[in-house]
């Protein structure tokens, strides 16, 4: 009973019934099944433009192909489009893996030029492949085989049901790890790889995923319709208004796409009615893209549920003090104590280059398995450069990086984080846009597909990551923007986002910067726990007291290279260190050398 309460099945249950009981309602028949039509469109554009925030702005291709795949197949074999629609979804989903393949292992821009020329390179191959498409003439259908008496009802269910198929894909890609995946990506894709994510594989999945149910669409569409040409099926016109309803109503949500589309739909029958045919709907739509930029930048759904939780503020305590932090128990999921103790990472002869500046300069470095390795020395000689080698984040101009017996450097970043490498930032990078436990259940341990498709809101991964939370000491805030925590806080964050990878090596990248002294208290006592189960840590730190007291050995970077390497005692006195470091009138009991 409360399920029937819910508006969205009433307004379903509505739906299904306005047709039944007004079966001769023609024409506002055809105008929401056209709306289911561009909803359908808009709900798949959103999942790889919006969620993952690479924007298509040729996605009507895939409804052109779709209904090609009807009309071609259809008019060999005699079967029904109906029964083709899931080939023209397949169809569809083919060309945009192909086309992603190529596209979308390259960041940013090229993808949207891309979509703009798949688009119009189709209408070409349609124009001219005679054999095949019967050109320009186009392609007639066979008639629908029901009686006239029923009209449209039969297509009015099928749109109606496609765009119900739509919006449910759209939600359970949104509540996997895949989807958080797609959303780290719009957000830092760097940040992504690093924790795991393999952004090429996520995005070129989007992309697929985002155009399966338009194609079934497609073929539905040409039996509608009954007719196809070239210019009619992939058309700008009908891509500019998916963007445009996704824009309107709210692109990255579930349901703004949706939204959007009704209400363009209905705009454009006004422009058309009113205004006088498609000429003036291109004007009103050039028009309201820029209105919606403008002054409706995150889309109508978006910009209602801010103006609603002003009105109704939810109390949210920010209290937390280090001395209100339980200490909870952890067990890291592959403890390795029986490691033979021996090299993990191992970097020889790294260099990397700015111009003309030698960030790193040759560099070796040696972590041995179960140690907490430190890094220091001045800002600028090149510690985040080196993690960033290391990482994957920067490619190396010289130099080899093994990692637990493998040579890494050649293997992008998510490949190293499967192998057990971690890293946190020297600024924090979470995604803003996600709550802390979407940023914790984010990371990628491994390449499965599997692992993709498991839930991120409920479920093992989330339970996990509630676990991790604990651990740090943030569980009650497993549901706030990641953004509203205070930067130490986000910092403990980054450290249970890493844990999450189950990694070998934990590289911290001044990890007490910026922290009041009680979490860092909690910090080191974190780096404790773990590193006696098994966790090794490499440590970038500028707090020398704690670097003294936490780690063994301490390797002194100095212009991109190491110049000492020793256990805290020796390090503390070695003239050379304290020459191009410390100081010489350093002193433990002193104010922190930053
Ligand atoms: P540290 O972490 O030890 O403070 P960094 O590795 O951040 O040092 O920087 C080393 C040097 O490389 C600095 O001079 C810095 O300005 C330069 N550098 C770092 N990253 C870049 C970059 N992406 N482009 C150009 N120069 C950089
Ligand atoms: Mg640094």
């Amino acid at each position: 009973m409360r399920r029937l309460a819910d508006p969205r099945v009433l307004l379903v249950l509505a739906l299904v019934a306005y047709p039944l009981i007004r079966p001769y309602d023609a024409y506002p028949q055809v105008v929401l099944l056209m709306a289911f039509l561009l909803a359908t469109q808009a709900v798949g554009w959103n999942i790889i433009s919006g969620y993952a925030g690479y924007v298509s702005l040729g996605h009507s291709v895939f409804l052109g192909l779709g209904s090609y795949t009807a009309g071609i197949v259809g008019a060999r074999t005699g079967l029904n489009p109906f029964l083709l629609a899931p080939l023209g979804g397949l169809v569809a989903v083919g060309a945009a893996v192909l086309a992603g393949s190529v596209v979308l292992r390259t960041r940013g821009h090229p993808f949207v030029i891309i979509t703009i020329a798949l688009l119009l390179s189709t209408q070409v191959i349609a124009t001219n492949w005679d054999a095949l498409t019967n050109g320009s003439d186009g392609i007639t259908l066979a008639l629908p085989t029901w009686s006239r008496d029923i009209l449209n009802l039969p297509f009015y269910f099928a749109f109606l049901l496609l765009m119900l198929a739509s919006i449910g894909f759209s939600a359970w890609i949104r509540r996997t790890k895949f989807g958080t995946g797609l959303v780290a990506i719009r957000e830092d894709e760097g940040k992504a790889a690093a924790i795991g994510v393999d952004t090429t594989r996520y995005k070129i999945a989007a992309y697929g995923a985002s155009v399966f149910v338009s194609g079934m669409a497609g073929a539905v569409y040409a039996y509608f319709l009954t007719f196809l040409n070239p210019i009619g099926a992939f058309s700008i016109l009908g891509s500019v208004t998916i963007v445009l309803a996704a824009l309107v109503g709210g692109r990255g949500t579930l349901w703004g796409p949706v939204i959007g589309a009704f209400v363009v739909q209905i705009a454009s029958e006004l422009a058309t009615v009113y205004g006088g045919g498609t000429q003036s709907r291109v004007l009103v739509f050039g028009l309201a893209l820029v209105l919606v930029v403008l002054f409706l930048p995150a889309g109508l759904l978006p910009t209602v549920e801010a103006w609603w939780r002003r009105r109704h503020p939810q109390e949210v305590t920010y209290t937390d003090h280090a001395g209100a932090l339980a200490k909870r128990q952890l067990t890291v999921r592959a403890p390795a104590p029986e490691r033979p103790a021996g090299p993990l990472l191992e970097v020889r002869g790294a260099t990397k280059r700015f111009g003309g500046l030698v960030a790193v300069d040759g560099a070796d470095l040696r972590v041995d398995a179960g140690s907490i390795t430190a890094l220091i020395g001045p800002n600028g000689s090149g510690k985040t450069t080196l993690f960033n080698l290391v990482t994957g984040a920067m490619r190396a101009d010289a130099g080899e990086v093994w990692f637990d017996g493998r040579r890494i450097d050649r293997l992008p970043p998510w490949r190293r984080g499967h192998a057990g490498l971690g890293r946190t930032f020297q600024v924090t990078r979470l995604f803003k846009a996600m709550t802390v436990l979407e940023n914790v259940v984010a990371p990628m341990p491994d390449a499965r597909w599997r692992s993709m498709l498991a839930g991120a809101v409920s479920g093992h991964e989330a339970e996990r990551a509630r676990e991790l939370l604990a651990f740090v000491g943030l569980e009650r805030f497993a549901d706030q923007p990641a953004g509203a925590l205070s930067y130490g806080q986000q910092k403990l964050v980054e450290l249970a986002q890493v844990l999450m990878m189950e990694p070998k090596l934990v590289l911290l990248d001044e990890p007490a910067g910026g922290v009041n002294p009680g979490l860092v208290a909690r910090l080191a006592e974190i780096v404790r726990d773990l590193n006696s189960q098994g966790v090794t840590f490499l440590v970038v730190e500028h707090n020398i007291p704690l670097v003294l007291d936490l780690c063994d050995p301490v390797v002194v970077f100095e212009r991109g290279r190491p110049i000492a390497e020793g256990p805290p005692s020796v390090i503390r006195t070695d003239p050379v260190v304290l020459d191009a470091y410390l100081g010489h009138d350093w002193s433990d009991h002193e104010a922190v050398p930053r």
